[in-house]
């Protein structure tokens, strides 16, 4: 199934206590679109301006993402962050945020991009991800990422676009700020038991059911009304810099999930989304924006995810415990 995203297409400045780049191809829709692009056909929708070249949308187009709904807005400038981590890589200082052409931006889908049945609703202005997500009444399976940003000054509008999806992913951080919650599990139940109560293909009603809580160089959990699971991140010695890690992360996620499309949302499907998520963020840790995914190959992926599993399992036989 392809999968369709809406996000920030960007030019990022990043600095880390490794080095840095001061204008490099960055953006949520643009680490997820790569990411998800090694499962299914991904269709990026997001403006673009002047300075945005054809260099940069090549990245793209090497790895069959769909770009015609890129569009590039006349005399407007391309959304710009800049950032600065510490020895903490897993916290950073955001230094500076230039919407540009995401100011006022009215999202034109393209039939091809509504006709996905999977879609990402990456981290921008959550008025523009319920838009999107009113463009696509029928799709199978929507996620949404978003940040603190959006939290303080647009929580209401956030909770609606979250009452609209199936899975939420957050950093734990976010999770316990949106619903002011200091446990993660009770956090994540909270979410789960919003909805907006339309009802949704299949006849369940709409609402989320999966919350994924990214935890940095500590991995992630995955809850559900059900069911948890955790992965460790896969444990790397050599860390560049973490931009786009979370949106490579959900890039493995729906991208697994988009692959296996008559498939029912089960536990076993979600482990191995978290197993091929946690492999693509990974890569993308270990050099700069998208340099290490944009040469990264399916045999690399396959090979982590394998490392993955044998470092997660374990079949100790019970012992006899004294009391
Ligand atoms: P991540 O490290 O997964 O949180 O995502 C990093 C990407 O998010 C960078 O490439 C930035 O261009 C982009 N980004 C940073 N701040 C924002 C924001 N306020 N809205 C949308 N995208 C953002």
């Amino acid at each position: 199934m392809p999968i369709t995203v809406v996000g920030s297409i960007a030019f990022d400045a990043v600095k880390t206590p490794f080095g840095e780049r001061e204008r490099m191809l960055g953006g949520a829709a643009v680490h997820f679109a790569l990411a998800a692009s090694f499962f299914q056909e991904v269709r990026v929708v997001g403006p673009v301006g002047e300075d945005f070249g054809e260099a940069e949308l090549d990245v793209l187009r090497r790895r069959g993402v769909d770009v015609s709904d890129v569009e590039r807005i006349p005399g407007g400038k391309t959304f710009f962050w800049r950032g600065e981590y510490g020895w903490d890589l897993n916290s950073r200082d955001t230094l500076d945020t230039q919407l540009g052409v995401f100011e006022g931006f009215q999202p034109k889908l393209s039939q091809r991009s509504r006709s996905s049945e999977v879609l990402f609703l990456a981290n921008i202005q959550p008025d523009l991800q319920r838009e999107v997500r009113a463009q696509l009444p029928d799709a199978r399976f929507v996620a949404l990422d978003s940040m603190n940003l959006w939290i303080d000054i647009a929580r209401d509008s956030l909770l609606s676009a979250i009452a609209s999806v199936d899975c939420v992913i957050l950093n734990d951080a976010e999770l316990r700020q949106l619903t002011g919650k200091p446990n993660l599990l009770t956090a994540a139940r909270e979410l789960l038991s919003l909805g907006d109560g339309s009802p949704q293909p299949g006849g369940r009603a709409r609402g989320p059911r999966v919350i994924v809580a990214k935890q940095g160089e500590y991995g992630e959990a995955l809850i559900t009304g059900e069911s948890f699971f955790a992965l460790p991140a896969y444990p790397l010695e050599t860390v560049i810099d973490p931009t786009g890690a979370g949106d490579s992360f959900a890039g493995g996620l729906l991208g697994y999930i988009a692959a296996h499309p008559s498939e029912k949302l089960s536990d076993e499907l979600l482990r191995g989304a978290m197993a091929h998520a946690t492999a693509l963020a990974s890569f993308n840790v270990e050099e700069f924006g998208t340099e290490r995914v944009e040469r990264l190959t399916a045999a690399e992926i396959a090979a982590r995810v394998e490392e993955l599993r044998a470092i997660t399992q374990f079949s100790g036989a019970p012992v006899e415990l004294r009391d």
